[in-house]
């Protein structure tokens, strides 16, 4: 019994759309790079500081022999919004389905009650999907996959729409590379040239800090330069990818049996802004978005709000600067509200600026106001 073709076979029924299995060496050969990206402050706040944990898989499971590396599309429908009064903003495609943690999860726990079927012997095993150090994309294109301009992951059959595992075992499997069919990316550049703020500044290099997706998730205040980029996204970045011809191609073929989303594509942003607990956990609970918490959506939806250039988000934006009791809150209502050369813009931040403080958030007062005086 070859137990690898068994598990490739088996990850084939779940679900899972590209699958490979690799050896356990560390990618000693990446240190340099990420070195780089950490000395060059190219790295995002959600990598992992050590570079041996990201690289070595041993550092997560001790006698680790081999690595199984999946993929699995994240798509779902297509599902219109809420008709509402009030400005949108726009859902990323990887946040609208049931949260791809949970899901990837739940597959690499079927595939391990799978392997425990056949295997003569106890076993241990790591499973990581997007919750190790463990640099994922890389273990999987050692497996055999392709990575985008944009550096994401291509799978022949989504695209870049998937989310990426493993599962790291001490059971010495034999190798299968994944064998995409042909080149997936067309070197065609469109990823980098589309990025509203040049986060791909060269073929297969991302600066994380620029990157419009991994804003909209990181906790703190946003900064000033990447506030008026964000548009109306209020949770992640699809721009690169909606552009790739290799995704737009694929989409054609897949969007007829996709599985219904949780989320629509587009959320009313006021409705967002105020958004209670009770309601996050009822609209978000079992979405990615969850994962980052409500307070992150809020500030999203109140930036998206200043960007939407709709007179109808200075009242709201207003009492939130009035009355909210969290200074990140406060700080981006008052840029936002900086956005509308409106009087009454002017006459929140002013009738604020008396009451309000803390430093940071009297300082976006001022600027703001400023910028409204030069509107004038
Ligand atoms: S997700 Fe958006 S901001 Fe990030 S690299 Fe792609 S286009 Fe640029
Ligand atoms: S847009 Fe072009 S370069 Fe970028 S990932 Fe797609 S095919 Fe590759």
């Amino acid at each position: 019994m070859d137990l690898s073709k068994n598990i490739l076979d088996y990850s084939k029924q779940l679900g899972l759309e590209v699958a490979g299995i690799i050896d356990a060496k560390p990618l000693y050969e990446l240190r340099t790079h990420l070195e780089n990206r950490i000395q060059g402050g190219l790295a995002s706040p959600f990598e992992n500081k050590s570079i041996e944990k990201r690289i070595n898989p041993h550092q997560s499971l001790a006698g680790c022999q081999s690595i199984i590396c999946f993929a699995l599309s994240h798509l779902a429908a297509s599902k219109s919004p809420p008709v509402n009064n009030e400005p949108y903003g726009k859902i990323a495609e990887f946040a609208r389905g049931k949260d791809y943690h949970s899901v990837l999860q739940e597959k690499a726990s079927q595939l391990i009650n799978y392997i425990e079927k056949l295997y003569p012997s106890p076993f241990n095993f790591f499973i990581s999907v997007d919750t190790s150090p463990l640099v994922e994309r890389a273990f999987l294109h050692k497996a055999g996959g392709e990575l985008g301009e944009n550096t994401t992951f291509l799978s022949p059959f989504s695209g870049s729409r998937v989310s990426l595992g493993m599962i790291l075992t001490d059971i010495p499997l034999s190798h299968h590379k994944i064998t995409p069919p042909s080149p997936l990316c067309l070197k065609c550049g469109l990823c980098r040239e589309s990025c509203p703020t040049g986060a791909l500044f060269a073929p297969f290099q991302i600066d994380a800090r620029r990157c419009l997706s991994l804003i909209t998730q990181s906790k703190g205040i946003i900064p000033r330069v990447f506030r008026k980029s964000l548009g109306v996204r209020l949770y992640g970045c699809d721009t690169c990818q909606n552009v790739c011809p290799f995704n737009r191609k694929i989409d054609k073929y897949l969007l007829k049996n996709l599985p219904p989303p949780i989320l629509p594509d587009e959320l009313p942003l006021i409705t967002c802004s105020n958004m209670s607990k009770e309601n996050f956990k009822k609209i978000f609970g079992r979405t990615a978005i969850n994962w980052r918490g409500r307070q992150i959506l809020r500030r999203n939806a109140i930036v998206a709000m200043g960007n939407s250039k709709n007179i109808n988000v200075i009242k709201p934006l207003n009492n939130l600067l009035q009355n909210d009791p969290s200074p990140i809150i406060r700080l981006h209502s008052a840029w936002s509200l900086g956005q509308y050369g409106e009087i009454e813009a002017r006459q929140a931040l002013e009738s604020c600026f008396p009451r309000e403080n803390n430093v940071e958030v009297r300082q976006e007062i001022i600027t703001s106001l400023n910028e409204i005086e030069n509107k004038e």
